[in-house]
């Protein structure tokens, strides 16, 4: 058997699994660090990779309950009703729970010792484990012609998003240093429901953890109407803000 330590842990825009991005690049806003843990913790561990503009991380699906694959899965892409076999989808109950996302590499910050890499575009959870980073090599990694399969374009972003007016206010006058209004209007033009919650023609209550805010909309047809905005209780999880 393998044993593997952690090199480094994410901290994300991301607080809960719902309203993650289904995959990486999706919601360009969405911003992570990736703090490296020692003894990797050194800037020589990284040097050259700002060379790169795009990563690959593999990492620890840590919020998902362990033991949980089933041979087969049915992923959201096909409404949720066809199954397929796990090692044909990306979905998060494999046997190994191991992610992989090519992610945007914004600037590696070292700051007392410590490195921290600045990461765009992210589907990733606050507290993620990250297993190894390895720099994405455009000549071999970009395969021009590639099928895929039953996901072979990006999901359509179906719904428009509308903010009301306090949630607006709230938005720009936000101090993180994110643009929250393009954040939230990217991650709610995804539309995050379950495929079951899509097909429903009633309004439907919505709310996603994001930074240390509760966001909350309502689904009405093809509008995602974002009605209020919350500051919660800091997570105690997350030590920096990305
Ligand atoms: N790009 C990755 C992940 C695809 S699945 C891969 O292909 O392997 C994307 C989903 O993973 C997101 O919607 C999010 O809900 C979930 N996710 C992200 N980080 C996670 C984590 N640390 N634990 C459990 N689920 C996670």
């Amino acid at each position: 058997m393998f044993q593997f330590a952690p090199i480094g842990v994410v901290h994300s825009c991301f607080r809960e699994k719902f309203g993650i991005p289904r995959q990486p690049g999706l919601v360009s806003a969405a911003r992570a660090t990736l703090e490296l843990l020692p003894p990797y913790n050194q800037p020589a561990a990284v040097r050259g990779l700002e060379g790169f503009s795009h990563l690959w991380l593999l990492f620890v699906f840590h919020g998902v309950p362990a033991g949980r694959w089933r041979a087969t899965v049915r992923p959201p892409r096909l409404g949720g009703n066809r199954r397929l076999g796990v090692f044909a989808t990306r979905s998060t109950f494999r046997p190994n729970p191991i992610g992989l996302s090519a992610v945007k590499l914004d600037h590696i910050a070292v700051r007392q010792g410590q490195v921290v890499l600045h990461l765009v575009g992210v589907d990733l959870l606050d507290g993620t484990p990250v297993l190894d980073i390895k720099p994405y090599l455009p000549y071999a990694d970009r395969i021009v012609g590639a099928a895929g399969g039953f996901a072979s374009e990006a999901p359509e972003t179906g719904l428009v998003v509308e903010f009301d007016p306090v949630a607006s206010e709230f938005c720009a006058a936000w101090p993180g240093d994110a643009d929250l209004r393009e954040l939230i209007s990217q991650i709610l033009r995804q539309d995050p429901r379950p495929a079951y919650e899509r097909a429903s023609p009633l309004p439907q209550l919505h709310g996603m953890k994001l930074y240390d805010l509760d966001v909350r909309w309502e689904t009405r047809g093809r509008v995602a109407y974002v009605t209020e905005i919350l500051e919660r209780e800091p997570d105690k999880v997350s030590l920096a803000k990305p």
